[in-house]
């Protein structure tokens, strides 16, 4: 990082890559297509029309900027410090993922594509994607497992009712992997018509760039926002991390800020391989889906089997800036198991009226533990979603507590 450079201008560089991580590591066939992209984000970028325009959308349609709330009730239960949230559960959709879906659906509409193509686990990306295309009138196809096409009914429908095409990869596991073949597979046909749309700050250059830019607008609003109520900056802010684009879109507006950031990861139900989802804690550098990054390996080397309760936070690396922000000491890791996340699902819902996604939940899990132990800061936390589409699933396999209890 040079001196007095602003960190958000500092990386990547040219080639994509934050400090040993990112990169764009292509098959052939996919190069012209990728610089295509390249060039094309790199003027628009820079365009006032396009983000004027995106300025707009965001107020208009999807209801931004977003509050953030106090969590008096919490923060007294907890004893500690304040909890704060930035409420994306209240972004359109329900979830941050909408920020980057509507602006790479934008720029497939200056690109002249007429269709999105992208692949989805359990679905969220592919809703917010599907609703994206909705809006600016374009084609949509949503590669899924045909496993998690059954675990993710609900979602599978509602992708059906926004127009999107929903279709099964039926190969090999049938998740998201083959999810992910597939997707590329049907992308390769007709690379002049679609645009691969991925879901978080990963893949080859210039995604993990260019989302992290799109969701920067959960931090720069938050920053103000929060600097109105309380008239500092928070001590502490901390988001999950899946693929991590919450997570950087709220760090981003305080990386050259004196704040503490913790991103946290998936503990699941314990240490092994296959039993969690912690990638910067557990993994190892190597290369996937196209980056360079810190990733989990099973014992040929090949990205490891994993999990979480939360089954957006569920793969096995990270976005190639978390670990360079982790390799240089800029970011620390919070951890949160499967139960800690319920427990944090049900206190912020029975103290707080708000519901949380069970991704959201870790964050909010480990603001707790946090605040406990640090009872004079002020704690940030990004509330990536709502809660509505884990509420079948919690109820089903963790009883409702008596509050107060
Ligand atoms: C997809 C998802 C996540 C994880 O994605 P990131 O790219 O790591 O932010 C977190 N929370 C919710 C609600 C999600 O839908």
């Amino acid at each position: 990082m040079k001196k007095d450079q602003p960190y958000l201008e500092s990386v990547p560089n040219e080639q994509g890559f934050f400090g040993r991580f990112g990169g764009a590591f292509l098959p052939p066939q996919l190069e012209e297509p990728f610089a295509e992209i390249r060039q094309a984000y790199d003027k628009l970028s820079k365009s006032f029309e396009f983000l004027h325009e995106l300025k707009k959308i965001r107020k208009h349609y999807q209801g931004r900027p977003t509050p953030i709330s106090y969590c008096k009730n919490l923060s007294d239960l907890v004893g500690g410090g304040q909890i704060y949230l930035k409420r994306e559960d209240l972004n359109h959709t329900g979830a941050h993922k909408l920020n980057h879906c509507m602006a790479e659906a934008l720029l497939a509409k200056y690109l002249g594509k007429t269709k999105l193509i992208a692949e989805t686990g359990a679905g969220q990306h592919g809703v917010a994607l599907a609703t994206a295309a909705a809006y600016f009138g374009l084609e949509c196809e949503i590669h899924m497992g045909e496993v998690d096409i059954k675990k993710e009914h609900p979602n599978v429908v509602r992708m059906k009712i926004l127009g999107a095409k929903v279709v099964p990869a039926t190969h090999g596991l049938k998740t998201l992997k083959e999810a992910v073949d597939s997707a590329f597979d049907a992308y390769l046909k007709d690379t002049k018509n679609q645009l691969f749309a991925i879901g978080s700050v990963v893949g080859p250059h210039p995604f993990p760039k260019m989302v992290r830019d799109f969701q920067s607008v959960v931090g720069l609003e938050a920053k103000e926002q929060f600097m109105e109520m309380t008239g500092k900056l928070p001590d502490m802010v901390t988001a999950c991390v899946g693929g991590g684009s919450n997570a950087m879109g709220i760090f981003s507006a305080f990386i050259d800020e004196p704040v503490k950031l913790y991103s946290v990861e998936p503990a699941g139900r314990g240490d092994k391989i296959g039993e969690h989802s912690a990638s910067l804690t557990y993994g190892s550098e190597g290369i996937m889906h196209g980056f360079n990054s810190i990733m989990l390996k099973d014992e040929e080397g090949n990205p490891a089997p994993v999990h979480s309760i939360g089954s957006g936070i569920d793969y096995p690396s990270v976005g190639p800036e978390h670990a360079y922000l982790h390799s240089i000491g800029r970011t620390n890791i919070g951890l949160c198991s499967d139960d800690e996340a319920v427990d944090a699902f049900y206190k912020l819902s029975q103290h707080e009226g708000i519901i949380p996604a069970l991704e959201s939940a870790h964050a909010v899990a480990f603001a707790m533990k946090y605040a406990a132990e640090h009872p004079k800061e002020a704690i940030l936390v990004n509330l990536s979603g709502r809660g509505d589409k884990d509420i079948d699933f919690v109820v089903e396999h963790y009883p409702v507590p008596i509050k107060g209890r």
